[in-house]
């Protein structure tokens, strides 16, 4: 077992650095307000193929993994500069798309994903599912040469800078035990019938949400990744490295919050010390390192087995939960530790609290991962759903 970072990993880390840093939280939080996307950024990550690491090198992609994204995702947020579409882009969409695209989809889809030309949101939560994936009503129903869609996505994060969005529908009648045979459709975000509208939140991010809206729209059957009713294995292979990524994105925002305020707490001074010579400063802080590097070694292990092709769905639910919950922490003592400060707009800690906590909801909640441990790590009997009872 080798702890150590390689050499490769390291200089990896340093270039995307250098590249957010340039940027940093101010250039980040003024595009996020004014409703921009940061897009001068994402230009120059995409320029450094960072955006496609993980996808096949004939594609355009960097031909690395999972572990090699999730730096890039760390790295962004350890400055303050996180990207919400990169876990949903390049590691949900890019992954399934290399994974169960045909020769002609991948190489229709992936190129502008690596070039960072087009970007793709993913759709699988409806507004009356929730964290029920198998209960999904939106339907796609065979139309001669394609389907139908029909229903309605909610919390669709950055449909309205994507060229295509990856949609979870279902397709065929639900079996005995109430799951439906899903499907993934690649649609065009300007098919005709298909509407979105934003769902205004108070997450500071240059990615939007919105609700969809699909109405009889037509989907050539080309555009049928996978066979038609295998979508939730399908899905797996992009939630695991959304889990992973998300978790990679609470570890970075972690990271910035503790530099911040332990530089803070070396430099102001109250009753003539430092605060952070006061344990009730001290302490919390350290805290919140031993938990953040907790949920950073988690996160190692779930990329890597994920990136060996081993089963990664335990680890990668486990390091999305301590990230979430490391992250968190880190950031509300940040904010504690400036004083008032941490409040004001120019030590750039509160705006990211909206992504800092959406963390411990999405990609999949807190209680989720706790059921998924409960039954699946300690054998406990499942407490909900059609299998109630029955572990
Ligand atoms: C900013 C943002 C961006 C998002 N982006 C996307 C996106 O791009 N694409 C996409 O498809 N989705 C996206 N989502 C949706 C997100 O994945 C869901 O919000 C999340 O999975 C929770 O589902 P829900 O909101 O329906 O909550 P619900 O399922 O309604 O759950 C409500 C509460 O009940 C708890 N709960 C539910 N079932 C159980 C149970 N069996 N046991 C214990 N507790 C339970 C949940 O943990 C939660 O606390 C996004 C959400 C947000 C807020």
């Amino acid at each position: 077992m080798d702890f150590l970072e390689s050499e490769e990993h390291a200089l990896l880390r340093t270039s995307i650095h250098k590249i957010a840093a340039k940027y940093g939280h101010e250039y980040y939080a003024r595009e996020s307000r004014a409703g921009g996307k940061a897009t001068a950024l994402w230009k120059e990550l995409a320029d450094a193929g960072f955006l496609g690491i993980n996808l096949p090198t004939e594609h355009g992609g960097g031909g690395l993994g999972i572990y090699e994204l999730s730096l890039v995702c760390e790295e962004l947020a350890k400055v303050g500069t996180p990207f919400l579409l990169l876990i949903v882009s390049p590691a949900i969409c890019g992954t399934i798309l290399a994974r169960y695209g045909t020769a002609e989809q991948r190489a229709r889809f992936l190129p502008g994903l690596c070039s960072g030309e087009t970007k793709m949101a993913f759709a699988i939560t409806e507004p009356n599912a929730g964290s029920n994936s198998h209960d999904i009503s939106t339907r796609a129903t065979r139309d001669g040469e394609g389907y139908r869609l029909n229903g309605t996505k909610y919390f669709i994060s950055g449909h309205d800078e994507s060229e295509n969005v990856l949609v979870v529908a279902n397709t065929g009648p639900a079996s005995q035990a109430g799951r439906s045979p899903l499907s993934l459709f690649v649609v065009a975000t300007n098919s005709p019938g298909l509407s979105a509208t934003p769902i205004p939140v108070e997450i500071q991010s240059p990615e939007k949400q919105f609700t969809l809206f699909f109405d009889n729209v037509y989907v050539e059957a080309t555009r049928l990744i996978g066979e038609e009713g295998s979508g939730l294995k399908q899905v797996f292979t992009g939630l695991v490295p959304e889990r992973i990524t998300g978790a990679a994105l609470a570890n970075g925002l972690g990271l910035y919050a503790l530099e911040k305020a332990s530089r803070y707490a070396r430099e102001r001074k109250v009753w003539k010390v430092p605060i952070g010579a006061h344990q009730g400063i001290a302490h919390p802080l350290a805290k919140a390192k031993i938990e953040v590097e907790q949920a950073r070694l988690m996160t190692c292990k779930a990329a890597w087995l994920y990136d060996q092709g081993l089963d990664a769905g335990e680890a990668a639910n486990m390091a999305k939960y301590a990230a979430a919950e490391a992250g968190l922490l880190a950031l509300d003592q940040a904010i504690q530790t400036h004083g008032g400060n941490g409040m004001a707009t120019e030590f750039g800690l509160a705006d990211l609290w909206g992504m800092a906590r959406l963390l411990r909801t999405a990609p999949v909640s807190r209680e989720m991962v706790l059921n998924y441990v409960a039954q699946h790590s300690l054998g406990l009997p499942r407490s909900y759903g059609e299998k109630r009872g029955d572990a």
